[in-house]
């Protein structure tokens, strides 16, 4: 079933131009570089606060590695990603967790509350990691908060001298002691996604959110770290701009200096799904010739393990293919459990995809490169689009097709208050059944 054309608002022309520009961007060479430093400088405080002799010897070890295009790197990952659940209580349309609407990737999409990583694999991670790897984010596609436990992960962090950044739609009904426990847990870095402040605007892509919830959590948060005298978390707020939410940006930013937060952020929202950037909607033309640096930093800056150990190189590629039925179409690298956070990142797989990243021209050549994560990816290869995959490169649903109107092939599932919960991720077992279709907190 898709939406009836008659129902749905066209996102405007200055939208699609600045999504296809963006993209455009995405794939220059430069962009990598100003993506590292721009992003070093939004998360300062969680990169860069406390850092001892050791790690600033690691992040030149990893400087050096990018800058000589290293196969087999001497640094330790900068940052790490740690996917501590892919489950997440909204539907956001740019988001794997949206509604299929005739989206076959969508639909391929599957969810279990067993998805989850545990307390004693994370403390497993942070024992190998601790005195080498500064920095973690324990999010990717899915919103932190639905683990229950996420306060217990930020304390294990913070007590091994590791900074921890979480992202969040804080759309939960969150009890003051959970807020506090979080904010007292070692939490570094707070982002929370605001993308309009009333819930006609605000739900028109964050689908299933509840805007007032959003900026009560918000108020509790500045206000706990203000009576407590917290100097973290720096608390930010990510307003995602779309025509349709750009008039309520001033009020949001005025409401936000007001509450205490620290940090207001605008980024130009996409009106599109991730699924529409799989490799299978596109055809490779060429690989790129390769520069004086490398086409990419992930490799050599950063790691991503996903809630069960597996290990990919980045969060920007083959992103709606990770939690898919499909195995092959992830493309892991290793298993962090399997063997060792080092033994991964060294491994012949990871070297693979830095000498991809580094020359895919010679790359493209070599056997078994179609079986490289890399491969088709925008930053290294000209492509030819063949399709989109969802509905939302032509439409964002207006609100009454997109969530109040009830369907009865999958009818909205409230999220019950965390707290509460027995099994705070069953609400997001989604049936992925008929229906084929996609902030990123
Ligand atoms: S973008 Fe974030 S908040 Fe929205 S559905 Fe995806 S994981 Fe959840
Ligand atoms: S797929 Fe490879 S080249 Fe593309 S962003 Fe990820 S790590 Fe970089």
């Amino acid at each position: 079933m898709s939406l009836d054309s008659s129902t749905i608002e066209p996102v405007p022309a200055s939208i699609r131009l600045s999504a296809r520009f963006q993209h455009w961007v995405r794939s220059t060479r430069s962009f990598c570089i100003w993506q590292g430093l721009w992003e070093s400088r939004r998360r300062q405080a969680w990169i860069f606060e406390g850092m001892t002799v050791t790690d600033w010897r690691n992040l030149a070890g990893c400087l050096a590695d990018f800058l000589t295009a290293r196969r087999v790197v001497r640094g330790w990952p900068l940052v790490i990603k740690i996917d501590t659940t892919p489950l997440c209580n909204l539907h956001c349309s740019v988001c794997i967790h949206a509604e299929p609407r005739g989206n076959p990737i969508l639909a391929r999409q599957h969810f279990h509350a067993s998805q989850r990583m545990s307390v004693a694999r994370f403390q497993q991670i942070v024992d190998e990691i601790r005195g080498r790897v500064h920095a973690l984010t324990l999010h990717f596609l899915g919103d932190p908060l639905m683990h229950p436990e996420l306060d217990t992960l930020c304390r294990i962090a913070s007590c091994a001298g590791i900074n921890t950044h979480i992202s969040t739609n804080f759309s939960f009904h969150m009890e003051h002691r959970r807020i506090k426990d979080l904010l007292t847990s070692g939490l570094t870095h707070l982002s929370v996604c605001i993308d309009g402040l009333t819930q006609s605007v605000y739900d028109r892509t964050r689908s299933g959110g509840k805007i007032d919830r959003v900026l009560d959590n918000l108020r509790t948060a500045c206000q706990v770290r203000r009576e407590l005298h917290l100097r973290h978390p720096h608390i930010e707020v990510q307003y995602l701009l779309f025509n349709h939410n750009s008039h309520e940006l001033p009020r949001a930013r005025r409401l936000c200096h007001n509450l205490g937060v620290d940090q207001f952020t605008v980024l130009p929202g996409n009106p599109y799904n991730y699924s529409d950037a799989e490799p299978e909607n596109f055809e490779v033309v060429n690989a790129r010739r390769p520069g004086w640096l490398p086409m990419c930093f992930w490799p050599f800056f950063t790691m991503l393990i996903k809630y069960n150990g597996d290990v990919i190189p980045c969060c920007e590629h083959r992103s709606a293919s990770q939690y898919t039925t499909n195995h092959d179409a992830c493309r892991v690298l290793g298993n962090v459990f399997d063997s060792s956070v080092w033994a991964v990142w060294n491994s012949h797989a990871y070297q693979q995809v830095r000498s991809t990243v580094s020359n895919p021209l010679a790359a493209s050549t070599q056997p078994g490169h179609h079986t490289n994560f890399c491969s088709a990816c925008q930053r290294l290869f000209d492509l030819r689009r063949l399709r989109w995959a969802g509905t939302y490169a032509d439409s964002i649903p207006p609100p009454s097709a997109q969530s109040s109107t009830p369907r009865a092939d999958h009818p909205p599932a409230p999220c019950p208050p965390l707290a509460e919960h027995a099994n705070p991720s069953a609400c997001c077992e989604k049936p992925r059944h008929s229906l084929a279709r996609g902030g990123i907190p």
